[in-house]
C-alpha cells in the first residue's frame, strides 16, 4: 500500500469520523438478530441442569438440592445454546446489553419451594 493511498484513507477518517460507537456514552445499534443478554424465569426452572451442560462457556451453575441457578457473566458468551436446550423454555435472550461492569460478578436465582414441600417438612 503507497503513502498516497494511506494518506487518503486517514483524510477519509478524519472527514468521517469513527464508525464504532463510544458506547454506553452513546446507545448501541440493535437489530431484530442482537443477543444483548440471557434472562431466566426461575419460578419456571426444574434445576434439571441441561442448559450448564451444554453451556460452551461454562457460564451457568445449577445447583438442584438448594434450588439455585447461577449465571457468570463474563463468561457468557450469549450464544443461546441453553435456550435451545431448556425443556421448560425459562431462559431467553433479550436484545438490551447490559452496562458493562468493572468487577467480575455473577447472578445467582433461587426457585420457589416447590409445592407442597413445607407440608411434607416435618414439624420442628
Ligand atoms: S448463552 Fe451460551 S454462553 Fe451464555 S449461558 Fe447460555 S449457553 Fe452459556
Ligand atoms: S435447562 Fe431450563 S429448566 Fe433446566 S436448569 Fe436450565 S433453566 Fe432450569
Amino acid at each position: 500500500m503507497s503513502a498516497f493511498t494511506i494518506t487518503k484513507m486517514i483524510a477519509k477518517s478524519l472527514i468521517r469520523g469513527p464508525d464504532t460507537r463510544r458506547y454506553p456514552a452513546v446507545p448501541a445499534k440493535k437489530t431484530p438478530q442482537t443477543r444483548g443478554h440471557l434472562v431466566v424465569e426461575i419460578e419456571k426452572c426444574i434445576f434439571c441442569g441441561l442448559c450448564s451442560m451444554h453451556c460452551p462457556a461454562d457460564a451457568i451453575i445449577v445447583t438442584k438440592a438448594e434450588r439455585t441457578w447461577h449465571i457468570d457473566r463474563f463468561r457468557c458468551i450469549v450464544c443461546g445454546g441453553c435456550v435451545e436446550y431448556c425443556p421448560k423454555d425459562c431462559l431467553h435472550l433479550l436484545p438490551e446489553y447490559l452496562p458493562p461492569q468493572e468487577k467480575q460478578q455473577g447472578e445467582t436465582y433461587t426457585g420457589p419451594e416447590p409445592v407442597g414441600a413445607q407440608e411434607a417438612a416435618p414439624a420442628s
